[in-house]
């Protein structure tokens, strides 16, 4: 009688699929996992549950796909590293903004792993709009292959003569999440549920689908801040939760945003 549960609702990586070299990923629908069915079967006939349907039932709008991508020598990081002037793991994002895809590669410092040998190199990348035809490659990026995604990004970065040997020896992996930005779907209040609803004693809604005003979702300091919200309120505790930063109001962050959209 004194369990308390933690229910985390959705999950945005849901029915996320791997592709390889040679084969694409598949597009997996909410059935194929039990994140979305937990909260819908809780929320039927309970209005103040929060509507699952809002953010589940939109994948069209809510799919896109990234890559991983390892490499058996420094070629490919050592072009960037020209390219940009950055090193790699000091220049943050780099988005492709002429692709239309809207590819993004994030090159981070290596080794990344614990125990990544030497002559391996990784990186990461995504792609916003994969049901667009490549700008090289006559295919959705959905469709594509790991080999047919790098094929796009080495045109896209023209790595000419350099393109086939480094595709010879690379292992990308497409990765497709039809849930991944559904978090952002339009919605209005009540969609998400309180983390502990009006009358719950013994359990709380945690993660990214429950309401906590003003803060930001995709972040994982949502999903903590959910959860200490509902550990301090059903445990009675006194502790202070942490305030939600608010960047809208920091002068230094505003005059950053105005420099970036004048760039
Ligand atoms: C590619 C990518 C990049 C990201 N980058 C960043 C970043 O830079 N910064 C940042 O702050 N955040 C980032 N995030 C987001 C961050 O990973 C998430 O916000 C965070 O993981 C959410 O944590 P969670 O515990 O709420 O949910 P999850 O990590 O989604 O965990 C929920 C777990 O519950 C399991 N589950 C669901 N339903 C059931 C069920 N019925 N029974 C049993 N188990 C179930 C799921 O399988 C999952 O393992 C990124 C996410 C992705 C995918």
């Amino acid at each position: 009688p004194n369990d308390l549960v933690f229910v985390t609702l959705g999950c945005m990586t849901e029915g996320s699929s791997l592709g390889s070299m040679k084969t694409p990923a598949v597009l997996n629908s909410k059935e194929s996992g039990g994140a979305w069915s937990l909260w819908e079967n809780m929320a039927k006939n309970r209005p103040e549950f929060g509507h699952p349907a809002v953010f589940a039932n939109h994948i069209e709008q809510t799919k896109w796909q990234s890559f991983t991508v390892t490499l058996n020598d420094s070629a490919f990081f050592q072009f960037i590293e020209d390219f940009t002037g950055n090193e790699a793991g000091t220049g943050g994002l780099f988005t492709l903004v002429d692709s239309n895809w809207f590819m993004s590669i994030v090159l981070a410092h290596q080794p990344h792993f614990i125990n990544q040998p030497e002559n391996i190199f990784v990186f990461w990348g995504y792609g916003l709009f994969p049901d667009k035809m490549g700008n090289f490659v006559n295919k959705p990026m959905s469709d594509c292959t790991g080999e047919e995604i790098l094929i796009e990004l080495f045109q896209h970065l023209k790595l000419g003569d350099k393109t086939q040997p480094i595709i010879d020896s690379a292992i990308c992996i497409p990765c497709l999440m039809p849930f991944i930005t559904s978090q952002f779907m339009p919605r209005v209040k009540g969609d998400r549920p309180e983390v502990v609803p009006a009358g719950a004693k013994n359990f709380a809604f945690i993660g990214q689908f429950c309401e906590i005003p003003d803060d930001v979702v995709f972040t994982v300091e949502y999903s903590i801040r959910s959860a200490l919200i509902a550990v301090c309120q059903l445990l009675n505790l006194k502790r202070e939760i942490p305030p939600v930063f608010k960047g809208q109001h920091d002068v230094a962050v505003l005059f950053n945003a105005l420099k970036t959209m004048h760039r």
